[in-house]
């Protein structure tokens, strides 16, 4: 039997860390990752057979469980007329249509291949829209790795404390300007001398990517309010909310209309799909109806659309939100209430069916909260966790996520871990 552990001594030498993207490699909480064999339902298992209760669910897709039957035999009907075409497919045009009829902001959209281009084809379109150089983001705010976006930024670069990647030209950081999220007085204050500058404001609507902040009552309606007073656009970032907050997205949820909208994660039902869609007017300025220059071969994949799709489907299903977020309620309510029998200083956000979980008293609503909680303790906690067969982000600065097909068992099975482990901490 292949072990974790040798995998990982070959996978080091070489993948970059052993790994395709930073925050697998464990490096934030120490150790090794597992390797994933197979996935089903709430469950993973690695390479040696061991199982775990998963709440990455694959950093977001997987909101309905893994290996999910309706969007397995979707893809597999799919694979049988051809993996790509490169030309247009009729899947394109109902994503296209699904994604409309559910967000009410978007009146058309265009399908990429991540959240990175989503984000980073959204913020060229506000540029090219306005005519500005500047965009807007928040501190702790994770929106793929462009170059524009790596200042300041969270998950990864905020968990390996390198907020600025070496590599990305200062000409370019200098036309990002950070501020505190949750905090309308400095962004007030940023647009009164920079407004005329500003293209756009990109945000997450409920941040993810520094563990789990929502936005203070009012925020959004400040941020959209000042956007539109300035000119600039407001970008909700929704590749992480998108169709987990909400069916529609964090903006149904606190009735904020953006104008424009990444996504990314559940649209693709586990294959690799992003999308950024808004207003008609900014949309179509989008090569070829408009100039702003934009493409991508693999874009539209029929078998990617196929995933996406089935899973749309299976999310609209009445009271799936509901189920979902009670299911979430049940966890942190569960894993909160062994914190505080254990006496261990914690605390939980959480929105829809996304949930945060920090060590310390506070409420965190910043970003300085966040970072100010106990790593250390995270970091026992979620090897902790781990060993008894619960697989949590491995990093004190993600957010957790709970699927429909995590039942009672499993949150049973957690809370319980839980309160074994805190007992050790
Ligand atoms: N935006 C947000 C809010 C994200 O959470 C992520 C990824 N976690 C991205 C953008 C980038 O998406 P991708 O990893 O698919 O490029």
């Amino acid at each position: 039997m292949t072990t974790n552990h040798e995998l990982f001594d070959r996978a080091r030498k070489l993948l970059p860390g052993g790994v395709n993207s930073p925050v697998r490699a464990f490096k934030s909480v120490g150790g090794e990752p597992f390797f994933t064999a197979r996935a089903d339902g709430p469950y993973l298992w690695d390479v040696e057979g061991k199982r775990y209760i998963d709440y990455v669910g694959s950093w977001g897709p997987m909101i309905v469980g893994h290996n999910h039957p309706a969007v397995r035999e979707a893809v597999e009907r799919a694979v049988r007329d051809g993996l790509s075409f490169g030309t247009p497919c009729a899947a394109e045009v109902t994503m296209a249509e699904t994604i409309v009829s559910l967000v009410p902001s978007v009146d058309m959209v265009r399908m990429v291949n991540s959240g990175t281009e989503a984000t980073m084809s959204a913020i060229r379109l506000a540029r090219g829209a306005t005519g500005r150089n500047k965009i807007v983001k928040f501190e702790g705010c994770y929106h793929g790795h462009g170059d524009s976006f790596l200042v300041k930024a969270g998950s990864g670069a905020l968990t390996f404390g390198v907020p600025t990647s070496p590599g990305v030209p200062k000409a370019a950081a200098d036309l990002t300007l950070t501020l505190p999220y949750n905090d309308i007085d400095t962004a007030r204050a940023l647009f009164a001398e920079h407004g005329d500058d500003i293209a756009g404001l990109i945000i997450e609507p409920v941040a993810g990517n520094m563990n789990c902040i929502p936005p203070k009552d009012g925020y959004l309606h400040d941020l959209r309010e000042l956007c539109t007073q300035h000119g600039a656009l407001l970008i909700f970032d929704e590749v992480m909310t998108g169709f987990r907050v909400a069916l529609g997205g964090a903006q149904a949820h606190y009735g904020i209309t953006p104008d424009l909208t990444c996504f990314g994660k559940i649209i693709g039902g586990g294959m690799p799909v992003g999308a950024y869609g808004g207003r008609r007017d900014l949309m179509e300025q989008i090569a070829p109806a408009g100039p702003i220059y934009q493409a991508g071969t693999l874009s539209g994949n029929p078998v990617a659309m196929a995933a996406g799709l089935a899973m749309l489907e299976l999310i609209q299903a009445p009271g799936f939100y509901d189920a979902l977020t009670a299911r979430t309620v049940q966890l942190t309510d569960g894993i909160l209430g062994a914190a505080r029998d254990a006496g261990v200083p914690f605390s939980v956000n959480r929105v829809g069916a996304m949930f945060g979980l920090f060590f310390t008293n506070d409420t965190v609503e910043t970003y300085t909260q966040a970072t100010a909680a106990d790593v250390g303790r995270f970091n026992r906690f979620f090897h902790g966790m781990l060993d008894r067969g619960i697989y949590l982000a491995p990093s004190a600065f993600e957010a957790g996520f709970l699927s429909s097909a995590h039942g009672d068992a499993e949150i049973e099975a957690t809370v319980d871990a839980a309160r074994a482990v805190f007992a050790t901490l």
